[in-house]
């Protein structure tokens, strides 16, 4: 389970988030939709810490991400524990951002060895299976540059399940892809969604958000307008500023 709860952030005289507040329940898949700048990237930055935020928490799991409570107060975590702590936070990047020196299974099996120390033979078994997962059993030897971005998208979700997560975290996971390699990334999305994962996805596939998310989230100046069921939000907006959005984009 994900708890924001009134989280800011601001760059200089900018403030990005005002003050978010979202819950998703263990096993949900969350569909963020807002315009361009409304801080999106930002609030999946800030749920696995790559920010950290001005206000407000974040908890994954019950566990407070970047904090521990010691006799009732909040001590920050030191970089280290940080580390530890974003490792099961799955992110997935808008332009896949694989290791372009390291084959797919090396890709998968690089995070693995070093941050959760997993014997290589281990690491290797079970990105194999990964990769049979998402499709690229015949893929292990290949280098990103010799796949095709729907594949590439393809390896970057199977070395975030690699590490195990709580959560995935995805921006934009289709933008950087030619119309006819959409359907396969969000295939395996989709199909992450029915084992139960639990998964924030930032998209501008609305298709995708009606079909496959339990909740959307629509996000407009740096605070969720509104949240609820596909059907609530997509087919009967209440707020004003969801209804022009959509109005743009369906
Ligand atoms: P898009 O749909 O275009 O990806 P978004 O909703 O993801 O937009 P963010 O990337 O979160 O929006 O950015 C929100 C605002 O914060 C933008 O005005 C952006 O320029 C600004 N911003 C984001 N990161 C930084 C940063 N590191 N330093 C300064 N400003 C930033
Ligand atoms: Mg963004």
């Amino acid at each position: 389970m994900i708890d924001v709860r009134g989280v800011r952030k601001s760059f200089g005289p900018l403030e990005v988030l005002r003050g978010v507040d979202l819950r998703v329940r263990a096993g949900e898949v969350a569909a963020v939709l807002g315009p361009s700048g409304s801080g999106k990237s930002t609030l999946l930055r800030t749920i696995n810490r790559l920010e950290r935020a001005d206000g407000g928490w974040v908890s994954i799991d019950g566990e407070l991400i970047g904090y521990r409570r010691s006799r009732g107060r909040l001590h920050e975590l030191r970089e280290r524990d940080v580390l530890r702590q974003r490792t099961h936070i799955g992110f997935v990047f808008q332009d896949f951002n694989l290791f372009p020196h390291l084959t797919a299974l090396e890709n998968l099996v690089e995070a693995p060895v070093s941050a959760l120390r997993r014997p290589r033979g281990q690491a290797e078994r079970t990105a194999r299976a990964l990769l049979e997962r998402v499709g690229l059993a015949d893929k292990a030897g290949a280098y990103p540059r010799q796949l095709s971005g729907g594949q590439q998208q393809r390896v970057a979700i199977a070395r975030a399940l690699a590490l195990e997560p709580k959560v995935l975290l995805f921006d934009e996971p289709t933008s950087a892809l030619d119309p006819e390699l959409v359907g396969e990334v969000l295939d395996v999305i989709k199909d992450l969604a029915a084992s139960g994962t639990t998964m924030v996805v930032v998209t501008h596939e609305i298709g995708f958000a009606r079909e496959v998310a339990d909740t959307v989230v629509f996000m407009d100046g740096g605070v969720v307008v509104e949240q609820g069921p596909p059907a609530a939000v997509l087919n009967d907006p209440r707020h004003p500023r969801t209804r022009a959005f959509l109005a743009k984009v369906l």
